[in-house]
């Protein structure tokens, strides 16, 4: 899916270097490091996730990399620089902000995540696609926190860059976020590869909760029996980093253990509050909604159980399509 090698890579790894430093001995360090801290993280976690700082101006990077022509033709192929299409002008991506650095699963930086100190927009900047980052792949964290875990129990999944960050400052070092994009079949395929639990933790909102539906149908194809998915709701406008810092690590742990509901106990509960199982034109719409869904859960066990479960609401065998036909999965 990526190069094995590519002049991107090691420009990617000075570009974090440079960021790094620049929030060790820049000038104008003070403002992130303020920043940082008062998000309560510490040097430990900003070391363990390569966080940097963009200095404030348009071409720090550019003229501590961008030597001739061709260097900077590289930075913009990186989405490092930009260049305006007009006048031809080149200038830093990234300027006056906090650099979170996305690796890939050998460790590699292949872009870039930038929050701005302050509440200018827009708040989160990402690298663009490039030959190297795709965007719909990548979960961020996730090398971290196969380097701080021998085993992955559980992968929590979040929405942000500081989700992951907070909770590993909290000492829960098995978060991964989705960037930006909604969680893709692609990412369960990969997650499940290593751990065979995942718990959804999206942000107690609207754009939380439907992002939660769409992981649901994005997990659907990927639960062999043997595997689960499970999902945690925060309270309304929280999200995971605000809530294990307020809460800390312990309570949040206890609100996972007390909380967090099964993947097929939310499926039925979220389609019973669009088809409402105690009428009988309800029901029919509830097996019409579920059938598909449960169709595409290749373990057998937990589809002949989830069928019926729906037996059970509606009284219908919900048996309307055939078994799935066997996945990648099947075969691993
Ligand atoms: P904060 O740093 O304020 O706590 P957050 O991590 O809670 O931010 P959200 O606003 O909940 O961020 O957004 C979740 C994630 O969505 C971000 O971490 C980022 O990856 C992405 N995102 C948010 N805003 C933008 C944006 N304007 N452009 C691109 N991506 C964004
Ligand atoms: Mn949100
Ligand atoms: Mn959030
Ligand atoms: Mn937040």
């Amino acid at each position: 899916r990526q190069p094995t090698d590519s002049p991107l890579y090691p420009l990617l790894a000075a570009a974090t270097d440079f960021y790094r430093q620049s929030l060790k001995s820049h000038p104008a360090r003070k403002a992130a490091i303020d920043y940082l801290k008062g998000r309560g993280l510490s040097g430990v976690i900003a070391r363990d996730f390569a966080l940097g700082f963009a200095p404030p101006g348009w071409d720090n990077l550019m003229k501590h990399l961008g030597g001739d022509a061709l260097q900077q033709k590289a930075m913009i192929d990186a989405g490092l620089l930009i260049e305006n299409a007009d006048s031809g002008k080149r200038y830093d991506r990234f300027r006056d902000r906090i650099m979170f650095p996305i690796r890939d699963s050998r460790g590699r930086v292949i872009a870039f995540g930038g929050r701005v100190l302050g509440d200018d927009k827009p708040k989160y900047l990402n690298s663009p696609e490039t030959p190297v980052f795709h965007k719909g792949q990548e979960l961020y964290g996730l090398y971290e926190a196969r380097q701080a875990n021998r085993d992955l129990d559980e992968v929590i999944v979040v929405e942000g860059y500081m989700d992951v960050i907070a909770l590993a400052q909290q000492g829960l070092r098995n978060a991964v976020a989705t960037l930006g994009t909604a969680t893709s079949e692609e990412h369960l395929k990969r997650l499940f590869r290593l751990t065979p639990s995942v718990l959804f933790c999206f942000d107690g909102d609207a754009a939380g909760r439907k992002a939660a539906w769409r992981a649901l149908e994005a997990t659907l194809p990927s639960l062999q029996d043997g595997l689960r998915a499970r999902f945690l709701f925060l309270p309304e406008g929280e999200d995971p980093d605000s809530l294990v810092r307020a809460e800390g690590h312990e309570a949040f742990l206890a609100r996972i253990q007390q909380q967090a509901q099964p993947l097929a106990d939310y499926l039925f509960q979220q389609l019973a509050e669009e088809a409402d199982p105690r009428s009988l034109e309800g029901k029919a719409h509830l097996a019409t909604l579920a059938a598909p869904l449960i169709d595409k859960v290749p373990g057998s066990n937990l589809r002949a159980l989830m069928r019926r479960h729906l037996k059970e609401l509606t009284g219908l065998e919900g048996e309307t399509a055939p078994a799935p036909s066997a996945t990648e999965n099947d075969s691993q």
